[in-house]
């Protein structure tokens, strides 16, 4: 049986074989071996709350999910060219979440598939190469979304290394500036510039809620300036919902309601999959069908009949169990605590986000971003059985999104463990 004295020995031979730059959570990891809920359990027995898991959107471990996979894969699992009702019924189902118009779906096996997809569909359609991203944003880590993927804390060197055809708009931060209308002021601009320059953008693409940059709102109107901007240059509106969508953020199971829009193409995946790789595209009859011009679209194990049933297995859950309603109630008891407790603690400066995407944001009383404190604070949270890591550009926000069936209890545990961190320090 393995157990925490083994932890070091392990670590080194992961480091012998699983490439270094493949990163873990903490320097000195425990062993996890299993979860439940919003719970994960190491090799000793200790449990810990999960407050970092959101691609495991229905919680660790459940049942319905397990006895989904096992029975799918004793009947029949193969490619999406067989016909089978699986893929007929997800796909039907997820077109059912999205506005009119949205209806027709890729199914692919991950969130940086589902943007590349999303990006190549965009440039078909449009034939219009440029493409317009936000900046401090990750996207994915294919050759495409990657070269949209702008976000220092993941690549030091994104800016430099773009493509000449990726165009990037500052991150519109509301909190950073006195008159966050600005920033679609200057989006729009850049639109204008790319469009009389003779290169107009054939995409934008933004996450509709800003995860990478700590769970921060979009200024009211942003989207809708910008999608309005882009397309009458003849591009489209590409949302990367692949944190944000699929009912965490509580009010809206989509970001882009939020921001009160309609995208021309969406991108989904972690969520929809609780943890299997599963991803989609979902776009507009005309749009899809631009792939023609690319040839045939097929993925091996996208859409294949154990993810699609996974997938429905997850809406399922997120539905009987009323997940994204905890998420409203729960999501927003877990801000006002902590919006409580940086009453009494400046250091914890504001807290970003909804339901079960917050961003508690750790400023030095300079206003310089506390990175090392917030580092310091997740490894104190840890040794105190709570799972958090940083985000951000300045690694200075805790990304606050659990699985979606965190208690009012989890969220307490939560709360308790920072508040001991921020009295007795770090
Ligand atoms: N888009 C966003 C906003 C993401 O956060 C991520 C992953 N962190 C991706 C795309 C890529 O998803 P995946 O890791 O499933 O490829």
């Amino acid at each position: 049986m393995i157990h925490s004295g083994d932890a070091a020995w392990l670590l080194e031979k992961r480091e012998q074989h699983v490439a270094e730059v493949q990163e873990h959570y903490f320097t000195d990891p425990p062993i996890m071996e299993r979860g439940w809920r919003e719970l994960l359990v190491d090799a000793d027995g200790r449990v810990y709350v999960d407050a970092l898991n959101n691609v495991t959107s229905i919680g660790h471990a459940h049942p319905w999910i397990v006895e989904a996979i096992r029975r799918q894969w004793s009947l029949l699992n193969t490619n999406s060219r067989f016909h089978y009702p699986a893929i007929a019924d997800f796909a039907e189902r997820l077109a059912d979440l999205l506005p009119d118009g949205l209806d027709q779906v890729f199914l692919v096996n991950s969130g940086s598939e589902a943007v590349d997809l999303a990006l190549r569909l965009a440039q078909a359609h449009t034939g219009q190469r440029d493409i317009l991203a936000v900046r401090e944003a990750y996207h994915g880590w294919t050759y495409l979304t990657d070269a949209v993927s702008t976000s220092v804390a993941d690549n030091p060197n994104a800016l430099e290394t773009r493509p000449e055809w990726v165009h990037t708009v500052d991150a519109p931060v509301s909190s950073r500036t006195d008159d966050p209308s600005r920033y679609a002021v200057d989006a729009v601009a850049e639109v204008e510039r790319l469009a009389a320059g003779g290169t107009p953008a054939g995409a934008f693409l933004a996450e509709t809620l800003y995860g990478n940059a700590g769970g921060v709102a979009l200024p009211d109107g942003y989207l809708d300036a910008v999608y309005t901007a882009v397309r009458a240059h003849g591009g489209v509106a590409v949302a990367d919902e692949v944190q944000v969508g699929y009912g965490r953020l509580g009010h809206w199971f989509w970001g882009f309601e939020q921001q009160g829009v309609v995208p021309d193409i969406v991108a989904v995946a972690k969520a929809m999959g609780n943890g299997h790789p599963l991803g989609a595209v979902i776009t507009t009859r005309e749009i899809a069908e631009s792939y023609r011009t690319q040839g045939y679209f097929f993925s091996s194990a996208g859409g294949s009949p154990v993810s699609s049933v996974v997938g429905h297995a997850v809406l399922d859950i997120i539905e009987s169990e009323g997940l994204q309603e905890n998420a409203a109630v729960v999501g927003t008891y877990l801000k006002e605590r902590l919006e409580e407790l940086g009453s009494r603690h400046p250091l914890l400066a504001a807290v970003n986000g909804f339901g079960f995407y917050l961003g508690p944001e750790f400023v030095r009383e300079n206003g310089t971003p506390a990175t090392e404190e917030t580092a310091a604070i997740c490894d104190r949270m840890r040794r105190l059985g709570v799972l958090i890591q940083p985000t951000g550009d300045h690694q200075n926000i805790l990304k606050v999104k659990p699985p979606m069936v965190f208690s009012r209890a989890s969220a307490d545990a939560f709360v308790e463990a920072l508040e001991r961190v921020l009295t007795t320090g770090w």
